[in-house]
């Protein structure tokens, strides 16, 4: 197959309609993947505990200004009994996912996070946005592992202009997980696709943008509109005259996960539940074009169907979701992993 090397190259391939083609850059990824990381397929319960935000991102369901969807914010007994179904369902990390909540206490971040760590054997990733860097230290020093960041997109123009920052302060993703790292968390970053405005060059700057970050894990879903939001609007994706708008399709998302394995061997690469929501079977592509992770939602349905970043039909409990999910890494022919699933840097 063609080198993905420069942007044209990649761009060549995101646009590239011969299915044999495609076919190898699939065959690619996947060879890598077994290569570097194995047929093992790594399992983190996501647990949103709250969809407070005060942020006014322009695609996000939990958006401040999305006055239609109750707020909740789980208690400190109910984030600790999603952990124990994890640690029971024998996933080896949690990812406490929230909106951006100023109104938790960091340490009451820092206890739970002390205390999951104390318990039970499990790695935690939290994903909470942007937050002052003596609180990332904080819950770092608590015992926090990762931290999950996605920078949606590395078109500073595009970003800045769905990402209304917060005042005083400009939204510099790229530069937090940076900052992430040097405290010493794993880092997670990560693009959604088909935003409107997104071009394939950009996506394509993104692929490398990953690689040069050196990210310990990072992911692309496709944009999937919600219509209580300024974005919302399908037809935003039409407008696309000249020809350069990426489409937020499974394929496309499929090929930019293929390319991300070929830049990053060894990182780890969940298939998002974005893309799960919008591909027939979505897990099960992902898996085959490169991906090793899954991040099975382990939060209560009650408070999942108010955690709607995107329209999404939820009505499936933990064990049902958690089942579902086995079943599609068995016939993917791959394996549960046991352990954490830290990143392996060969040669280390
Ligand atoms: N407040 C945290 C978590 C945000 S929600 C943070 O800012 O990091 C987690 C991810 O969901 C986002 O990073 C984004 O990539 C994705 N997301 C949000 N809205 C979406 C939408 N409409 N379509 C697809 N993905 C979306």
């Amino acid at each position: 197959m063609r080198n993905p090397e420069t942007i044209e190259s990649i761009v060549a391939w995101l646009r590239e309609d011969d299915p044999e083609k495609i076919e190898s850059l699939r065959g690619r990824a996947d060879e890598l993947r077994r290569d570097a990381l194995g047929g093992a397929v790594h399992l983190r319960g996501l647990i949103e505990i709250s969809n407070y935000c005060v942020r006014q991102c322009a695609y996000c369901g939990i958006r401040a200004a999305n006055s239609k969807i109750p707020r909740y914010r789980m208690t400190r007994d109910e984030v600790l009994d999603c952990v124990g179904k994890a640690d029971s369902l024998k996933y080896g990390s949690v990812v406490l996912q929230s909106g951006e909540d100023d109104k938790i206490d960091p340490e009451w971040i820092a206890d739970v996070v002390r205390t999951i760590k104390a318990k039970y054997p499990l790695a935690v990733t939290l994903s909470l946005g942007e937050c002052p860097t003596e609180h990332y230290r904080l819950w770092k020093e608590n015992g926090a592992d990762r931290y999950l960041l996605k920078f949606e997109t590395g078109d500073i123009e595009l970003y800045n202009r769905i990402h209304p920052p917060r005042s005083g302060r400009p939204s510099d993703r790229v530069a937090i997980l940076r900052e992430l790292r040097e405290i010493g968390y794993q880092i997670g970053g990560g693009i959604m696709v088909g935003l409107p405005g997104q071009t394939y060059a950009s996506a394509a700057r993104d692929i490398k943008l990953f690689a040069e970050l050196d990210l310990d894990m990072l992911s692309a879903g496709p944009y999937i509109p919600h219509p209580d939001t300024p974005l919302g609007d399908e037809f935003l994706l039409d407008k696309n005259p000249t020809g350069d708008q990426i489409p937020n399709s499974g394929a496309v998302t499929l090929k930019i996960m293929a390319l991300a394995r070929i830049f990053c061997p060894q990182a780890n690469m969940p298939v998002t539940t974005a893309l799960a929501t919008k591909a027939t079977d979505g897990y099960l592509e992902g898996l085959r074009w490169g991906a090793n992770v899954i991040m099975p939602n382990i939060t209560p349905v009650k408070y999942r169907r108010l955690y709607e970043i995107y329209p999404d039909a939820i009505n499936k409990d933990v064990e049902d979701v958690h089942n579902g999910i086995a079943r599609i890494i068995e016939k993917a022919g791959r394996t549960i992993a046991a352990g954490p699933g830290h990143r392996i840097v060969k040669g280390e």
